[in-house]
């Protein structure tokens, strides 16, 4: 029968429940990586809408880490250059950094000051939007230096968290593959 490329993706992604804490369904990418045929229709399902001369970005922007994964494959596929946004304290050139608020906590991001150009046009790429503070503090470092955050992209919105609606009345528009409820 039919099977949508959502659906066909969403079979490959595993939950583990309450992981890394109790009461977090952790939805786990790792099988869609491994298997040849599925990282091709996952990887193609990005490249299919940014290779259009109307969509394709100046560059690709991956969070850390499983940002870098997808980013770094689909800017090559783009032929584009691939940039990343860093956990605090892993980036060894100068930086400009975006602290945001965690359930616990807070956590940092860092950005090369040379990543970007200002003007350039980019896309910024993670596996996933809960809450959605990973990626508005990407956009920002990327917009602090001059950047225009096209377009977020992720595999997962999981929209119960809001995050994926702040961003969108933050101004930015987002693509994701599929949803988890
Ligand atoms: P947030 O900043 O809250 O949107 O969280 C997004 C980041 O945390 C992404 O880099 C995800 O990899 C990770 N993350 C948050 N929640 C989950 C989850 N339930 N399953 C897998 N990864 C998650």
């Amino acid at each position: 029968q039919h099977l949508s490329v959502s659906q066909y993706l969403r079979n490959h992604i595993r939950t583990v429940p309450d992981w890394p804490a109790p009461g977090v369904q952790f939805r786990d990418i790792t099988p869609l990586l491994q298997d040849a045929k599925v990282f091709r229709v996952l990887i193609d399902a990005f490249v299919h809408r940014y290779m259009d001369k109307d969509m394709r970005p100046d560059v690709v922007a991956g969070l850390d880490a499983r940002g870098f994964i997808l980013g770094s494959v689909v800017a090559y596929e783009l032929n584009v250059g691939f940039v990343p946004i860093r956990k605090k304290g892993k980036l060894p050139f100068t930086t400009v950094e975006e602290t945001y608020e965690l359930e616990y906590g807070s956590a940092t991001v860092e950005l090369h000051t040379d990543a970007v150009k200002a003007g350039d046009r980019v896309l910024l790429i993670d596996d996933l939007i809960a809450t959605g503070g990973t990626m508005m503090a990407g956009k920002k470092l990327l917009e602090r230096q001059g950047a225009i955050v096209m377009e977020g992209a992720a595999i997962v919105d999981l929209p119960e968290l809001g995050g994926s609606q702040k961003l969108k009345e933050g101004g930015l528009s987002l693509f994701t593959l599929l949803d988890f409820a």
